[in-house]
């Protein structure tokens, strides 16, 4: 009884296909954004990816057939052995001197991020000139912001942190988050990382649907659930598959839509209301209230009497986060 994952899979490939060029390195990291790294690293085999991106020392594939960057820079204390596939990111100078000699290197520069980097008035260090030359240089590593506002500031930083790498040692510069059209403004040979535009750039493709496993008729103030609250008015308890396991109702539900939906379920009379959640399924149109947190692998939905319940067995929707969702099954449509 299953959440779901549908692809369509001639939907998704011909995305796949169509934002695919030489200079894109796909990223597969953490849950393989929903569909699965395995999956995402045979799609990227079969788009002609020589290079893909992972994001930790665990996810680098035992026998890679490509070429793997790993993304979380390399420290003193990583232990894993790599093969001779493996691209490193290095982010501190005394990383660059204490790496094992030889080994494949990309050299991650601090951008507005903040997150990890070698600081650019760090790069005329005269130990990062002698230190490169103990490894294989595979280039300058930029990762920048989502672009809020647009992508242009991503784009002129990336220009002059990568002119100014470049002046230190020649070599490709690794860029995320900049719009594939637009790596030409920011220099030559500029390899883009891509994982979200990528994989899930057509939501279209992807469908989502959880399994009704119970439906219990109820009437106002009767109590239900764990937590034995009453429920808000006549109609029916759902229970659904997708509890916390599968990463449903973790994320917060956005604050106005809280706050007005809230508001109704009070002034509807609901009696624990003001504790109530919107849940990601959907039911005959419309997003259903939790009847109280999710549990495990399940969630009990509350569905007013107005709407006809579905029946056992039958698929409603849901909404997820793709990056925090565990799906019990991938089906390919
Ligand atoms: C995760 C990651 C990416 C991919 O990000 P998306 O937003 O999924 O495209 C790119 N670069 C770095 C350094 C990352 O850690």
């Amino acid at each position: 009884m299953p959440l779901t994952l549908h692809i369509d899979q001639a939907r998704w490939r011909e995305h796949l296909r169509s934002t695919w060029n030489e200079s894109i390195v796909p990223v597969a990291k953490g849950n393989g954004y929903g569909v699965g790294n395995a999956r995402l690293l045979a799609e990227a085999a079969a788009l002609g990816a020589k290079t893909v991106a992972v994001g930790t020392y665990e996810e680098v594939p035992s026998d890679p057939q490509a070429e793997v960057v790993v993304l979380t820079p390399w420290r003193p204390f990583v232990r894993t052995q790599v093969g001779p596939n493996v691209i490193h990111t290095v982010s501190r100078l005394a990383d660059l001197v204490s790496i094992p000699a030889r080994s494949r290197v990309v050299v991650e520069v601090q951008t507005s991020m903040r997150r990890h980097g070698i600081g650019a008035r760090e790069l005329r260090h005269s130990m990062l000139m002698s230190s490169l030359d103990r490894v294989r240089f595979e280039g300058w590593s930029l990762h920048f912001p989502m672009g809020a506002g647009g992508y242009a500031a991503n784009i002129r930083e990336a220009a002059e942190l990568g002119r100014q790498a470049n002046a230190v040692r020649k070599g490709p510069l690794w860029v995320s988050h900049v719009p594939a059209t637009k790596l030409g403004d920011i220099g030559e040979n500029v390899r883009l990382r891509m994982g979200t535009g990528l994989w899930l750039g057509d939501r279209g493709a992807l469908t989502v649907r959880a399994t009704v496993l119970d439906v219990h008729s109820v009437r106002r103030g009767e109590r239900v659930g764990y937590r034995q609250r009453r429920v808000a008015g006549d109609g029916h308890i759902l229970v659904v598959s997708g509890g916390t396991a599968h990463g449903v109702g973790m994320e917060a539900p956005t604050a106005a839509a809280t706050v007005r939906q809230r508001t109704i379920a009070l002034a509807k009379g609901g009696l624990d209301a003001a504790g109530m959640a919107l849940s990601p399924f959907t039911i005959d149109g419309k997003q259903r209230w939790f009847a109280e947190p999710p549990h495990m692998q399940a969630s009990m939905l509350y569905l007013p009497s107005s709407v006809t319940p579905p029946h056992i067995g039958d698929e409603v929707g849901v909404d997820v986060r793709f990056t925090t969702t565990l799906f019990d099954q991938i089906v390919m449509d």
